[in-house]
C-alpha cells in the first residue's frame, strides 16, 4: 500500500532558465491541475525566487537550491536563510548531491546548514544518495546512514525537514532506481530513523525520491510504502511536471 504521509513533490531547476522560459514554468503551474493532498515546492535559481514567487500561486511553495550556515557577513557569493526568507520562499534544497560532488560540500558543513535553516524558519529538503561505486561496492547503506548521522545529529524538530534519497548514478542520467531499489534504500532510511531518532519520527518523516523521475516511470515509484514524494530534476521544467505533482491521483 502507498504511504499515507502527505505527498511532498519538489522541482529542482539547478541552473536553468530565464525570465521567458520561467514564465512558461509559472503559465503551466498556474494552470495546473494541482493535486491538494500533495505539497509542491519549486527550486529557481537563487537569482529568479523573488519573481518566481511572485509569479507563482500560492499553492505551490518556493525553495532555495542551498545557503550558506551563516546569516550574514564576509561570504562573497552565497546567500542565507534571511534572504531566501525575505523574498517569501519558505524551503531550502540542502545537500544536493551536485553541491556535495562538484562543489565539494562535507557532511558537517551540510548538517550546520540544515541546523541554520531550521533554526530560523526554513522547511529543509535534505539530500542523501550514493555514487555508482558505493552502490557496486555495497555501500549503499554505509554512505547514506553517514549522510543522514550528519544531518540528524543537528535537528530537534523534524516537523520541518524531508528527506530526499537522491542516487547519484540516477541524477540527471536518465538511469532511475526500480521502484524496488529505491524502495529498499526508503526503508532502510525510515528504519535507521527510527533506531536512532525514534520511532514516532520516521513514521512521520516523509521520505522523497530523487533520480531521473519522469511522468513515465512516476505512478510506480509512488505506489511504494516508504516513498512519499519526489525530487524532481530535469522533468520540472517541463509541463510533465504537472503529471509527476499528481502522481498518486
Ligand atoms: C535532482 O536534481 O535532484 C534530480 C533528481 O535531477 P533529475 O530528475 O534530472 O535526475
Amino acid at each position: 500500500m502507498a504511504s499515507q504521509r502527505k505527498f511532498v513533490v519538489g522541482g529542482n531547476w539547478k541552473m536553468n532558465g530565464d525570465k521567458q522560459s520561467i514564465d512558461g514554468i509559472i503559465a503551466f503551474l498556474n494552470k495546473g491541475p494541482l493535486n491538494d493532498d500533495t505539497d509542491i515546492i519549486v527550486a529557481p535559481p537563487a537569482v529568479y525566487l523573488d519573481y518566481v514567487r511572485k509569479g507563482l500561486s500560492p499553492k505551490v511553495a518556493v525553495s532555495a537550491q542551498n545557503c550558506y550556515k551563516e546569516l550574514k557577513g564576509a561570504f562573497t557569493g552565497d546567500i542565507s536563510v534571511t534572504m531566501i526568507k525575505d523574498v517569501g520562499a519558505t524551503w531550502v534544497i540542502i545537500g544536493h548531491s551536485e553541491r556535495r560532488h562538484v562543489f565539494g560540500e562535507s557532511d558537517e558543513l551540510i548538517g550546520d546548514k540544515v541546523k541554520t535553516a531550521l533554526d530560523n524558519g526554513l522547511s529543509v529538503m535534505a539530500c542523501v544518495g550514493e555514487k555508482l561505486e558505493e552502490r557496486e561496492a555495497g555501500k549503499t547503506n554505509e554512505v547514506v546512514f553517514r549522510q543522514i548521522k550528519a544531518v540528524a545529529d543537528k535537528i530537534s524538530d523534524w516537523s520541518h525537514v524531508v528527506i530526499a534519497y537522491e542516487p547519484v548514478w540516477a541524477i540527471g542520467t536518465g538511469k532511475t532506481a526500480s521502484p524496488e531499489q529505491a524502495q529498499e534504500v526508503h526503508k532502510h532510511l525510515r528504519e535507521w530513523l527510527s533506531k536512532n531518532v525514534s520511532p514516532t519520527i520516521a513514521q512521520a518523516t516523509r521520505i522523497q525520491y530523487g533520480g531521473s523521475v519522469t511522468a513515465a516511470n512516476c505512478k510506480e515509484l509512488a505506489k511504494k510504502p516508504d516513498i512519499d514524494g519526489f525530487l524532481v530534476g530535469g522533468a520540472s521544467l517541463k509541463p510533465d511536471f504537472i503529471q509527476i505533482i499528481n502522481a498518486r491521483k
